[in-house]
């Protein structure tokens, strides 16, 4: 279904992040039919360029990023000719009123801030002065949301100065990825898990989000932030929450984020027994993260791991393991609520524990599935085995699956849509770096060191203890 026609205009739609997946991602969106030839994208960065130029990179850098799609020639230049640009500051007066001859009456207007979180106020600002923006007009703004409570609080203030709440939209890629939604559907689509979902039946659930790759180009904005920021208090935090908060009553933006919310702020604090982090080490044959990161002194963690506890009914005594790192074994992303032991079992001489688990499968092969315990075939006797009922969603449904856009169109497309399910609320970001300041404070009064690991292994050793020590044990990453 296409979107109403807009002026979407990305400042910074020269850097990386626009080339590499904000225009890629609006070309997907273009050929399916989602983007009408109306509409238009304006790129505002420093660059001198003019329309011309800006088609040329574009097109290069869908070339490069965009995929089996980038090769329709007919379907590229149509979408090529929506684009435009203008040369602007953000932080001077250059270009601001030519942009502002540019935007259309009568379309949805949005603004995707691509550029660094110090430049949002001077954008907000100036699309003001300049009567860009309307009281309708979107802002998408990205990760980094802060790097603490304060920061954040600070941001979101000098957003609210010119936008309402329900005009921001702050992107967490996760919250865009098919699998994710699939689990609020699992969950609130079926009744089967809904009565189970609750300390009476789950042992303790998993968060795994597994890279292989390091730091590398990246490494001196990683070396000031590290894996606590990176990823667990904006991903795995989101995850955390869809697992875990109550059943909202309608799949609707302030319902959705309220339950959330509430979810983040029952989190009980952490003891630092129950955090492990981990730095990989060089294993001969690539750098280690002190190389990569050109800081030979680096106290920073490129892998963590910790036991949080959410402290209410539905979930009290519950533990949430989670746990992200670089260049571990696999790529690999899983969400893996594991279920209680029978209370009896009634097949004599059968000593093996069997747990029904559900994964849902963030990558590779997305999908989902159920281990349940059956009948070993055969002539000898009860004898029980686990096996996963499987789906994984490119063999289930084949071209409808490769044919879902990927998070970062569906999150735009939402965004004209008016949308903001999918985004985090200003509350929710200061309530999750509530929960992780005192955490990231702790390491730095203790100067704590974190501890090294191989890479290609599944972290550091103390990771596997965190869960050893309770008679539990991480899922493979493979
Ligand atoms: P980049 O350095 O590649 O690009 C920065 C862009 O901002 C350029 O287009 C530049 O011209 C523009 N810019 C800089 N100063 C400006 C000014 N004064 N006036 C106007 N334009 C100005 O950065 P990026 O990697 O594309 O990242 C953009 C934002 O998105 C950052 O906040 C980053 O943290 C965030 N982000 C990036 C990625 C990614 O994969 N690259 C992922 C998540 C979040």
């Amino acid at each position: 279904i296409p979107v109403e026609p807009f002026d979407l205009v990305i400042f910074g739609g020269t850097g990386d992040l626009a080339r590499r997946k904000i225009l890629p991602g609006l070309f997907r969106r273009f050929l399916a039919g989602q983007m009408t030839p109306d509409s238009r994208i304006i790129g505002a960065a420093r660059a001198d360029l003019d329309a011309q130029g800006y088609r040329d990179m574009i097109r290069q850098g869908i070339a490069e990023f965009g995929g089996p799609e980038s090769t329709d020639g007919d379907g590229l230049a149509q979408f090529l000719a929506r684009l435009d640009y203008v040369s602007i500051d953000a932080t001077g007066e250059a270009g601001w009123q030519q942009l502002s001859g540019l935007m259309r009456p009568g379309v949805i207007r949005a603004f995707y801030f691509s550029v660094a979180p110090a430049l949002f106020g001077a954008l907000a600002e100036r699309l003001h002065q300049h009567g860009i923006a309307d009281p309708d007009s979107r802002i998408v703004v990205e990760k980094p949301f802060g790097r603490d409570l304060d920061s954040a609080r600070a941001l979101n203030h000098t957003l609210a100065e010119h936008f309402r709440e329900g005009q921001i939209y702050r992107i967490d890629h996760y919250l865009g990825k098919e699998t994710v939604q699939n689990l609020m559907a699992v969950r609130f689509g079926n009744i089967l898990f809904e009565p189970l979902w609750n300390h009476h039946y789950v042992d303790h659930i998993q968060i795994t989000v597994a890279e292989t790759v390091g730091v590398e180009g990246r490494g001196g904005y990683y070396d000031k932030s590290g894996a606590m920021r990176d990823m667990v208090q904006n991903h795995l935090m989101q995850l955390l929450c869809l697992i875990a908060m109550e059943p909202p009553s309608l799949f609707e933006a302030g319902a959705v984020r309220d339950e959330k919310l509430k979810v983040i702020r029952a989190l009980k604090p952490i003891a630092a027994h129950h955090i492990v982090r981990g730095q990989y080490d060089s294993n001969g044959d690539g750098p280690s993260y002190r190389e990569e990161a050109d800081n030979p002194r680096s106290f920073t963690e490129s892998f963590i791991a910790l036991r949080a506890e959410i402290a209410n009914w539905r979930w009290a005594g519950v533990p949430f393991y989670l746990r992200t790192g670089k260049k571990l074994r696999a790529r690999h992303s899983e969400i893996a609520v594991v279920f209680k032991d029978l209370p009896h079992s009634i097949f004599e001489g059968d000593e093996k524990r069997h747990r029904n688990i559900l994964s849902i499968r963030l990558q590779p092969n997305e999908g989902i599935d159920l281990q349940v315990t059956i009948k070993e075939p055969g002539p000898g006797g009860m004898r029980l085995i686990d096996r996963p009922l499987d789906m994984t969603f490119a063999t289930a449904l084949g071209e409808e699956a490769a044919e879902a856009p990927d998070a970062y169109e569906r999150l735009i497309m939402d965004v004209i849509r008016g949308n903001q399910t999918l985004f985090m609320r200003g509350d929710e970001v200061e309530a999750a770096w509530a929960w992780t300041d005192p955490i990231i404070a702790g390491w730095e009064r203790r100067n704590d060191v974190p501890k090294l690991y191989d890479p290609g292994t599944s972290g550091p050793d103390d990771s596997l203890m965190l869960l050893h020590r309770e008679g539990r044990r991480w899922r493979e990453i493979r």
